[in-house]
């Protein structure tokens, strides 16, 4: 892993958790309903003034020729910028140790411990209070992890509320930009800028389908399902003691807890990885040097895109790319099609179990469903370094497995939000219907008032 170092590091801003790539020069205090508030954005998101690296030694000097959709916004609403967050180089990964720039350490604890990725930069910067929000993005769970990890609230909307324009794809149909920030109050006026149809972004949520969800009223008694496929023998004591207690609080308010169902987690992990890694393989295609990124000018003219890829882009990126380029070829045979079947057959268990209707799909309400779907964020509190980087060592799907707990709402293109547990250590995630992100905000809301 090389460090490239990092630019402009204002004296004004310390990061003591390497949370930073770059640090914007002269940020200009803003007019509107977001000011005085201050944020970074993820180094996928593109900003004219300072280089958008997506922590890849390929695009160390890229400079978009734009703003990202969300960026004006917040620029519009008066929130300023204060610089770029650290990464899993192009959003792979689940610790942050995927970056050029280095790894991320957790604010939580003296000693290192992993931040949580991809958007481990992000996280540790609101948890590490260098500013009140950022902007992450969440294609399995990077958004919700990280912000289990570092004791702080992690909002994934729905896939399309928020516009994808100017931010780097890492795969098309799954990546959300999301919220990482200390409160609710914050988070929300954040969301209600950024929720937003953007005729820019082909997948953005078209107005007539964002009127059907009107107004969210929290029901005086919530039924919260709890799929039994969650609670996997990898979650450590902690873990689960934490869930159950909020669980039980819940209950002794009056709440239902209900146990529910969906056999396809069981074989999420397999699919999303069959899926992104494919997706990731076409759009990463265009960073050889030539069209996007850094020339090494080779010996052999005829060699310089497989070495300026080979050298450009780091070790986890050259092996998705494998693998997604073996996935889309004749010889894998049908895994994709059984992946994206899997997802289908997801989202269908999703509908039969939630109460509200799927106004994408015109599924009808359900009167039996329940109005939320919770798990613990993550299998137990961060890992510290050297535990994250032997545990790899011993088998590369430890590095993947825990995205378990946070993949089903990515393949279901629902709203999802990591809240911190009572040891801020461990993380609540609480899932919704497609399009219900005012429910789940006010639901998960309730049960923060409950661990
Ligand atoms: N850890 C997952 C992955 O590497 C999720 C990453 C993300 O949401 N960007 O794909």
């Amino acid at each position: 892993m090389h460090q490239l170092g990092k630019r402009a590091l204002a004296t004004s801003i310390r990061d003591p958790y390497n949370a930073l790539i770059s640090v914007r020069a002269n940020p200009k205090p803003g007019n509107g309903p977001l000011a005085p508030l201050t944020w970074t954005a993820k180094d996928n998101i593109t900003t004219t003034e300072e280089p958008t690296t997506c922590a890849s030694a390929i695009l160390k000097n890229y400079y978009s020729p734009f703003d990202a959709t969300v960026v004006r916004l917040l620029n519009e609403a008066g929130a300023t910028l204060l610089g770029k967050n650290n990464l899993d180089e192009f959003g792979m990964g689940s610790s942050n140790t995927n970056s050029a720039f280095g790894p991320v350490k957790n604010p939580l604890y003296e000693e290192f411990r992993v931040a949580g990725g991809s958007s481990g930069g992000s996280a540790a910067a609101v948890s590490g209070e260098l500013c009140d929000f950022s902007l992450g993005t969440d294609t399995g769970g990077s958004v919700r992890q990280p912000a289990s990890y570092c004791g702080i609230l992690g909002f994934k909307p729905t896939y399309g509320r928020v516009s994808r324009w100017g931010v780097v794809a890492y795969a098309q149909g799954f990546d959300t930009v999301g919220i990482l920030a200390r409160d609710f109050a914050v988070l929300r006026r954040t969301f209600d800028v950024i929720d937003k149809y953007d005729e820019k972004d082909v997948t953005s949520m078209p107005i007539w389908i964002r009127k059907k969800f009107g107004a969210a009223f929290l029901p005086e008694k919530l039924k919260i399902g709890v799929p039994h496929e969650f609670l996997v023998g990898e979650m450590s004591e902690e873990t689960r003691s934490e869930y159950f207690a909020t669980l039980r609080n819940l209950q002794d308010s009056g709440h239902a807890i209900i146990p529910v169902s969906l056999p396809s987690i069981k074989k999420a992990l397999p699919a999303y990885y069959t899926l992104v890694s494919a997706s990731a393989a076409s759009t990463l295609s265009r960073f050889d040097g030539v069209r996007y990124g850094v020339s090494i000018k080779p010996e052999y003219p005829e060699t310089i895109v497989s070495t300026n890829r080979s050298k450009g882009l780091g070790i986890e990126v050259q092996r998705r790319t494998l693998l997604g380029n073996f996935t889309l070829s004749s010889e894998s045979g049908d895994h994709f099609v059984q992946a994206t079947k899997i997802r289908q057959s997801l989202v269908e268990e999703m509908n039969d179990v939630l109460t509200f209707p799927n106004h994408l799909l015109n599924t009808p309400e359900n009167p039996d469903g329940v109005h939320v779907l919770v798990a613990p964020t993550a299998f137990g509190e961060a890992p510290t370094i050297e535990d994250y980087k032997s545990a790899c060592k011993s088998s590369l799907v430890n590095g993947y497995i825990n995205d378990i707990m946070t993949i089903p709402a990515s393949l279901a293109g629902c709203p999802s939000i990591s809240v911190p547990m009572r040891n801020r250590r461990y993380g609540l995630q609480v899932m919704s219907q497609y399009g219900y992100d005012h429910f789940l905000l006010k639901a998960a809301e309730l049960i923060e008032a409950h661990r």
